[in-house]
């Protein structure tokens, strides 16, 4: 290294430190990359890369930005997963021997950015960290650094579950300990794409108590501390907007893997990744930030306390019958602004005076807010009015300390209002008098020489100058004017009494300006104190406003209250899905009913495709889903069962991005369901097993059926294509077939999105295709291939009908499938095979009578279900 410049030396130090992150060098105007981090900068940036001598023979690789354009490139960087260290000079290069100090005064992450575009306004942005305990449980915490919100938990069951948590958090960034497992790790980074971090310190320092107040678990303190002592060592800066971290547990809300949350499109659409088209782009009536956070809160974590959801959905009632103060409600909310965020900017000192004078409109509509909420008269509402706290001293304060209009910049001066302080208004008065003198001067001046065209300016380098023109210099008196500056035109002179006047001036106005930096950062201080008011005020205001968000569409899309049973009966009367409604526009949405209790536990649905499959299963889970976060629900009448958790499988067909095998996700997303459900669960099976071949598919379709039907008894809706499935009705006392009704019409398919009992009775494939405009001699031959078909009798061997199958022997019917039923001979083969290899292997001197009737039993189970 000796053979470096010292400036690279010290650069390769800083650097060694910051391994995973880029450095952004400070050198002089521009942040410096050199070597790898330039290459690479060079390449994600798209800037040109050079290099410099560094001392040694080979040049080093350097790109570099301006100082001033800086942000939007870390902004890049950020969004692309990376971290990004600051390095600043930390001396004055003036003052410096040998090369200047810098030292990294902060480290940008994914999961601590606080401002810019990477921070999208009406979604959290959270960091998280995990630990991992010898017992093999997971300590979990996440926190909104802008917003200062921590929650953490303790999980139990596996690392699905972890990661589960994770993607419904949503966390940018993950720290943990450098022993985290690196299979887990991996996982982290492929399938949730996190930026990792990690962090060894999992001391609480005294100092900090107050974070962990809510916590006494040893695990969860250690949990916390790691996140808490990574944001010290990185943002380096003050933290006192961190509110102290709440404990949650996972089992308080309704539970929703992240293929169903992402199925049902809740947040976000499967296509484009987008809010528009998602349940929260639909519900989003919210009118400020903080609401619309709560919202995406509330949406991603359903409840199941029954007694939590009503006190919800009352508040909902009393907003939604009050038109008027509703909407007087909206109005002031629009003039509230992000007080979490700005308590997280108050903390890090980055606040202006203009954002405190938003503060101040903010606190001011409190008072008005909270005579509102009490004008309804209702409990619901009265207690979300005794929480509200207008922190009316600081309103004060900032009232007559701020004037209406500041300038942006805070060391400019132009912020403190007139009468707020009294030396400040001396210095004031000073000025204005010499400013009021000088205008007179330049009349006086007039007089004294007569010349109409003279005039008194003023400019940064000279200061104020008496202006005249070459032609009427010959009328000045000798040796009064001194000549500073000389125009094309004019001249520009000075007097002793106006450079006297000056002086008292800019030292009245330098001394001003500098007395209200003092006391703006003073103002700023005080504002701090008032940080966790802030914060609890921010919380109710955007529960009000998530209220009234849920009033306001319930009445637009015109939902109603739901209520709850204890029978897990589900009754909707003309429900609808809310989104597919909105979009549809002018066209009728047709709403259907859906009723199912304990006799009718699983629905089948078939119907052609496009006739409303998908939307009739995904508008029942979305009620379900609306009712439990505390909105109405899109229906005329709606009684619900609370449930713990949903699950869906939308069939691939539908599934346009997932990179791994589609069938083997399908079958990962149904043993999950299958191995999780309850009876108290909801479940949507979209067309599973469509991904594989005609017969697998439908044999594990039935199978998955027979099992929720036997052995689960969740709710469960399971469209199919399988017509032949429908013969299930038979067999399974609670499973009963529905169907989506089309119509022909001329010839033609008329899809009437309408359900109704019992299974389709024709296949409309070809309809569908000639409605595709498929070439009509293609259609023709469809239909005449189909007619054959029909002719010899019905084309459809259940291979595996439920009991019945062994007396049958329908594949033998099946001419036009002689593939696949060869197949599935040799399935029944292969199964015999490997019932006896097992029956060899057994060592039956060594078994009891009991394992061997087990045994017995097993083997039997088996080939019947062959
Ligand atoms: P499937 O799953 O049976 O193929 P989808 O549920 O995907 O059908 O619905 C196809 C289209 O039909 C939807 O995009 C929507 O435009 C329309 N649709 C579905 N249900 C209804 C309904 N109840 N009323 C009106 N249009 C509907
Ligand atoms: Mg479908």
């Amino acid at each position: 290294m000796a053979k470096y410049t010292p400036m690279i030396q010290q650069y390769l130090q800083v650097k060694a430190e910051y391994q995973d992150a880029f450095l952004f060098f400070r050198l002089g105007d521009f942040y410096e990359m050199f070597f790898d981090d330039a290459v690479r900068a060079s390449q994600e940036l798209e800037i040109t890369l050079t290099s410099r001598d560094g001392g040694t023979k080979e040049r080093i690789p350097m790109c570099g930005v301006p100082y001033h354009a800086a942000p939007n490139y870390i902004e890049q960087l950020i969004e692309k997963g990376y971290k990004v260290a600051i390095c600043e000079q930390t001396e004055d290069p003036k003052q410096a021997k040998g090369v200047v100090r810098r030292e990294v005064v902060q480290l940008i992450t994914p999961g601590t950015v606080m401002e810019g575009k990477g921070l999208s306004e009406k979604e959290n942005n959270y960091i998280s960290s995990i630990s991992t305990f010898e017992d093999g449980t997971y300590g979990l915490i996440y926190t909104d650094l802008s917003t200062g919100e921590s929650r953490v938990t303790m999980l139990t069951s596996s690392t699905d579950e972890l990661l589960n948590e994770l993607n419904t958090i949503g966390a940018k960034e993950v720290v943990c300990d450098e022993a985290l497992p690196g299979e887990l790790q991996q996982k982290l980074k492929e399938r949730l794409s996190i930026t990792l971090s990690f962090e060894q310190d999992t001391v609480v320092k005294e100092s900090d108590e107050s974070f962990f107040r809510q916590l006494s678990q040893q695990k969860l303190r250690i949990t916390a501390a790691r996140l808490l002592n990574y944001l010290y060592r990185t943002q380096k800066r003050s933290l006192d907007h961190l509110q102290p971290v709440e404990l949650y547990a996972v089992s308080n809300y309704m539970k929703m893997d992240y293929y169903s949350k992402r199925n049902l499109e809740l947040t976000e659409t499967i296509r484009s990744k987008g809010k528009k088209g998602s349940l929260l782009w639909l519900l989003d009536e919210t009118m400020t930030s903080m609401g619309g956070r709560l919202l995406k809160q509330w949406i991603d974590r359903p409840l199941i306390s029954k007694a939590k959801i009503e006190t919800r959905l009352n508040a909902v009632d009393v907003f939604l019958q009050r038109f008027f103060e509703r909407e007087e409600l909206r109005e002031l909310l629009t003039e509230v602004y992000d007080l979490e965020r700005l308590a997280g900017r108050v903390a890090f000192g980055n606040v202006n005076a203009r954002d405190l004078v938003q503060l101040k409109k903010s606190l001011q509509q409190t008072p008005g807010i909270a005579h509102l909420l009490q004008q309804l008269g209702e409990s619901e509402t009265n207690q979300l009015a005794e929480k509200l706290d207008p922190c009316e001293e600081l309103t004060d304060l900032l009232e007559q300390a701020i004037v209406d209009q500041p300038p942006l910049s805070i060391k400019e001066g132009n912020i403190i209002r007139d009468g707020y302080h009294a030396e400040l208004d001396q210095y004031r008065d000073a000025s204005s008098n010499g400013k009021t003198w000088i205008a007179e001067l330049q009349a006086s001046e007039r007089e004294r020489t007569g010349i109409k065209s003279l005039k008194i300016g003023y400019n940064r380098v000279f200061g104020y100058y008496i202006e005249v023109t070459k032609a009427n210099i010959h009328l000045l008196e000798e040796g009064r004017y001194e000549r500073k500056q000389t125009l094309t035109n004019a001249e520009r002179y000075i007097t002793p009494e106006l450079k006297e006047k000056e002086a008292l001036i800019l030292q009245a106005e330098e001394k001003s300006v500098e007395l209200e930096y003092e006391l703006f950062t003073s103002i700023r201080e005080t504002v701090k104190e008032y940080i966790p008011r802030l914060q609890s005020l921010a919380k109710i205001v955007s529960e009000i406003d998530v209220l009234q968000c849920f009033a306001t569409v319930s009445e637009k899309r015109q939902f109603v209250k739901p209520t709850f049973n204890n029978e897990r009966r589900i009754r909707i009367e003309e429900g609808r899905h809310p989104v597919v409604e909105k979009v549809m526009n002018a066209q009728e949405y047709v709403p259907n009913d859906c009723f199912m209790d304990k006799e009718r536990e699983l629905l089948l649905i078939t119907g052609p495709n496009m006739s409303g499959k998908s939307t009739y299963m995904r508008q029942v889970a979305l009620t379900a889903i609306l009712a439990q976060i505390g909105c109405y629900v899109p229906a005329t009448k709606a009684s619900l069962p609370i449930f713990d958790q949903v699950f869906t499988r939308i069939g691939a067909a539908d599934d346009l991005i997932s990179g791994q095998s589609t069938f083997m996700v399908e079958m990962l997303e149904a043993k999950n369901a299958i191995s999780h459900a309850t009876e108290d669960s909801l479940i949507l099976f979209d067309e599973i097993g469509r991904g594989t071949s005609t017969y697998d598919g439908m044999a594990l379709a039935q199978a998955i059926i027979e099992h929720i039907h036997e052995n689960i008894g969740s709710k469960t809706l399971f469209s199919t294509h399988y017509h032949e499935l429908t013969v299930l009705e038979d067999e399974l006392q609670q499973l009963r077939n529905i169907h989506v009704s089309a119509m022909e019409h001329n010839g033609k398919l008329v899809f009437l999105h309408k359900i109704k009992e019992g299974a389709a009775d024709k296949s409309y494939g070809i309809h569908v295709a000639e409605l595709a405009e498929l070439p009509p001699t293609l259609i023709q031959r469809a239909k005449e291939l189909l007619e054959q078909l029909e002719e010899k009798g019905e084309p459809a061997p259940l291979p595996t009908q439920p009991k019945v199958l062994k007396e049958e022997e329908p594949l033998s019917q099946l001419s036009f499938f002689t593939e696949e039923p060869r197949q599935e001979q040799k399935k029944v083969a292969k199964q015999d095979e490997i019932v006896l290899a097992e029956i060899k292997k057994l060592d039956i001197l060594e078994m009891t009578p009991l394992e061997a009737m087990n045994t017995l039993y097993r083997i039997q189970k088996k080939l019947k279900k062959a």
